[in-house]
């Protein structure tokens, strides 16, 4: 065995073979893959090597269809077969719900260059005659996907990579990980030590105990699963093509040709979790008893609605452990404080992602960037919240809803509360009804007293809506409060502070007493952050992002070189504050302080470290909803009796409270983007309209070539907010934007306007084509609709009431 390597991948599935592949093809050559077994002895070699490129999520999409095209690549090159039945899918809807999710994947569809259609009952029958369509109400084909074989997959991924001088290590074990001072790692396995530049944790049922080998607490577990495989069914002899793989959401089941009869897999709601503490060290190539008398009831669900399958006898049971993250994507990236280190696992869906993962991670490491944007499969999604307890609850939950389709306005109850605020309790006897982000409860919209505090889910407006309608109308008429707690904090002290903020972010750091809206860039030029920066003092500065960004900044900060005389850290959790928001605001703040907040005395984002009431406070005026507001920042300690005398100063200026929703609408309103939603590290500065943020006057600073670059060339598309003609049903995100037919853009996220009486969308098109009152097209729910570009705010488009 070799005594070094650039980098070490720690295990041999699918995706650890796919991470070889990836590396060598980039150009690392000298990469060694160990596997203490044989390959796939993990839970790849009993896979159902189901493929598809469906996901919720675009950028996840395009990665599973790049994954799926990738198989003829590596069976080229490795002369491997992949064992493909390249079958496509069909999906089957039994509820309105379920047919709009159909509908909502076709129009997404379009941009990304798949091919699916909804189809008629009958259509789904001929392509797969064991459905009884009398359990459904509509189906959607798609022309990818179907089925691979999972050893020969991955097999042909590692014959592929050492075609191009990667090595691999079987039945050789990794004890131990042990960093150097040069960040390189000595990997102890019992063959003897290996000196790694860099080491993937790719250990997949292991994935724990390799985190646990340099002190991290993966959020990761696996779960039990079982599919069946039928003995021959008469239905399908004489047929020439095999029928197409069927996803049955109502059923949760899924079913597919398994030679001349069926395998078909349930997702039941009660699963199993497996291994809960520790992975067995000597469980490999291995399968786990068969539970029938607990999975009888869902597979029966499966014979009532595929018949066929009932009659026929089984054949072979599996029941094998795999792993999952707590929301079901899979975990790819470094892992902040822990240099070289980079993980790639819970990976749930080997062989839809599995080539997508290994792509964005080998670029990741060799070019210091994953090349897209990919933030719901990094690692930093998670936080400290995401404790082994969370995960235990979270990873079943998201088990039993794998086939259960996510409606956009519904919140998951497991987990709940893990993080809450000092006025949790009391924003709940206001009638808050909660989200969680980051592990923290928020508030999403307030039920008036006798209204339920339950949502129907739908895509579609909820009894929320008109709620939502009134907390929009107070607060441009009065004056609203909304809890900003949730916000992602950092403090950033220290003699070096401003000269380091001023290389990490692309915008002007701001003066004492001052606070700028501050774009941060990666080297490629993209948005990796729209946060702003109050400086505090010389020395002193907060900075306010996206609450779910929190471990991502972070991260970036850690990696930004910070110097010995800058220290960062996080505010999360001693920071806590609200927005106040309304033509009333300064009414209702300047009653709880002496801080002179008249409109000459305290501009448009001027800062100040003050009392209110008796509070000490950290007071900006800034705010999301394009009126005059402020946002108070004080410590946990003090929140609750902030909010208590807000509330009692504001109880005769018409105060009311407001959630995320009415925040999400008010901000459309004035056109503004958000990150996670529209400003992702897919998008530039030109793009955004960031670039107004942007000093380019600065000698230095991240991303400030590429940022040059597009300037000079111009942006290729461009944000733009759109009002949508005749809907009464939102935008959600994703969405194909067309123009003639084509599919020219997407939307990144929609709301309806109260105030202005429109249904909005949010997206990018070409730049060629931005124009006031250009018209394209939106298939929202299957109905085309016309959406036309407004170049100004339609709210306030002056800005006289935010400057107020
Ligand atoms: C019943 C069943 C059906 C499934 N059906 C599908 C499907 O249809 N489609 C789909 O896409 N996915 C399916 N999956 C999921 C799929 O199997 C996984 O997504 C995939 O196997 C994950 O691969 P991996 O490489 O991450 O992990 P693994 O396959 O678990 O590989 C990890 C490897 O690391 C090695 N390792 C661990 N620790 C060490 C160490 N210390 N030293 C050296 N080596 C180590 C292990 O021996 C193992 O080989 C199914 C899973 C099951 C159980």
């Amino acid at each position: 065995m070799k005594d070094s390597a650039q980098a070490v991948i720690i295990g041999g599935g699918v995706v650890g073979a796919s991470v070889l592949y990836h590396l060598a093809k980039i150009g690392w050559r000298d990469v060694l893959l160990i596997e203490k077994s044989e390959l796939t002895s993990g839970s790849t070699w009993h896979a159902a090597g189901g493929m598809h490129t469906f996901n919720g999520e675009a950028n996840i999409s395009r990665l599973q269809k790049y994954t799926i095209d990738l198989y003829r690549e590596i069976e080229r090159l490795s002369g491997q077969s992949c064992g493909l039945h390249p079958n496509g899918g069909l999906m089957l809807a039994a509820t309105q719900g379920e047919l709009d999710s159909l509908r909502l994947i076709c129009s997404r569809a379009r941009y990304l260059g798949m091919e699916t259609e909804m189809v008629s009952l009958t259509e789904a029958q001929n392509l797969n005659p064991l459905i009884d369509t009398s359990h459904f109400i509509g189906a959607l084909w798609r022309a990818d996907g179907g089925h691979c074989d999972p050893a020969g997959t991955t097999h042909a991924y590692v014959k592929a990579a050492q075609q191009l001088g990667a090595q691999v290590e079987r039945f050789t074990r990794v004890l131990s990980l042990t960093p150097r001072r040069d960040r390189s790692w000595d990997v102890l396995t019992d063959k003897g030590v290996i000196r790694a530049g860099h080491v993937v944790n790719c250990a997949g049922l292991w994935a724990r105990e390799v985190g646990h080998m340099v002190g991290i607490q993966l959020p990761v577990l696996a779960m039990e699963h079982h599919y069946l495989i039928t003995e021959d069914i008469p239905e399908l002899a004489g047929r020439e093509r095999e029928i197409v793989n069927t996803t049955d959401y109502s059923g949760e089941i899924y079913m597919r040709q398994e030679r001349r009869g069926a395998l078909i897999g349930t997702y039941e709601p009660h699963g199993v979790v497996w291994a809960p503490r520790r992975t067995p060290d000597d469980f490999t190539m291995q399968l786990l008893p068969e539970d029938f008398e607990r999975l009888a009831p869902y597979f029966e669900v499966g014979f009532r609605h595929f018949p066929a399958l009932g009659r026929a006898g089984i054949r072979k049971a599996v029941n094998g452990p795999f792993t999952f993250a707590p929301d079901g994507n899979p975990l790819v990236g470094p892992v902040r404080g822990v240099p070289n280190y980079w993980v790639a696992c819970a990976v749930m869906a080997g062989f839809s992602q599995g080539g997508g993962i290994g792509l964005v991670l080998s670029r990741w490491m060799a070019e210091n960037d994953p090349g897209q944007d990919i933030l719901s499969m990094d690692v930093a999604r998670f936080g400290a919240f995401a404790t082994p307890k969370y995960t235990a609850l979270k990873v079943p939950e998201n088990y039993s809803r794998r086939f259960r389709l996510a409606y956009p306005n519904e919140e998951l109850p497991a987990a709940r509360p893990v993080r809450r605020s000092p006025i949790y309790e009391r924003l709940i006897a206001a009638g808050a009804v909660m989200g969680a982000n980051f592990g923290l409860e928020h508030a999403l919209w307030f039920a008036p007293e006798g209204m339920a505090r339950t949502e129907t889910p739908t895509y579609r407006r909820s009894e929320a809506f008109p709620v939502v309608r009134a907390e929009c109308l107070a607060v441009r008429s009065a004056v609203g409060i909304y809890e900003t707690t949730n916000y992602g904090k950092y403090e950033i002290t220290g003699r070096g502070a401003r000269a380091w903020l001023d290389r990490v972010f692309a915008s002007r750091i701001p003066r004492p007493g001052r606070l700028a809206l501050a774009p941060m860039l990666n080297a490629a030029g993209r948005i990796v952050g729209d946060l702003s920066i109050a400086c505090l003092a010389e020395d002193r500065f907060l900075i306010i992002g996206s609450g779910f960004a929190e471990e991502f900044h972070l991260r970036w900060f850690s990696l930004a070189d910070v110097p010995a005389d800058v220290f960062v850290g996080s505010a999360a959790s001693t920071l806590a504050g609200v927005s106040i928001a309304g033509p009333r605001s300064r009414e209702l703040v300047q009653r709880l302080t002496d801080t002179d907040l008249s409109a000459g005395a305290f501009r448009l984002f001027q800062v100040a470290e003050t009392a209110v009431g008796l509070a000490p406070a950290i007071l900006t005026r800034a705010g999301f909803t394009g009126e005059l507001g402020y946002e108070i920042w004080t410590t946990p300690d003090y929140f609750a009796t902030l909010y208590e005398e807000l509330r009692a100063a504001g109880a005769d200026l018409g105060l009311v409270h407001f959630g995320g929703r009415a925040l999400s609408s008010l901000r459309l309103e004035k056109a503004y983007g958000s990150f996670n939603k529209d400003f992702r590290p897919d998008y530039t500065p030109g793009e955004t309209g960031l670039d107004r943020y942007v000093d380019f006057g600065k000698s230095d600073f991240t991303g400030r070539a590429a940022a040059l670059a597009e300037r000079t060339a111009g942006a290729r598309r461009r944000f733009v907010v759109m009002d949508v003609a005749d809907t009464d049903v939102e935008v959600v995100g994703f969405e194909s934007i067309l123009k003639d037919g084509a599919a020219v853009g997407y939307v990144t996220s929609g709301a309806y306007g109260h105030c202005i009486g429109k249904s909005l969308a949010a997206g990018y098109i070409p730049a060629a084509l931005v124009r006031e009152g250009a018209r394209f097209e939106i298939d929202i729910l299957g109905e085309m609709r016309t959406a036309t570009v407004r170049l100004q705010p339609l709210y306030d488009p002056e800005s006289v009431r935010l400057r107020g």
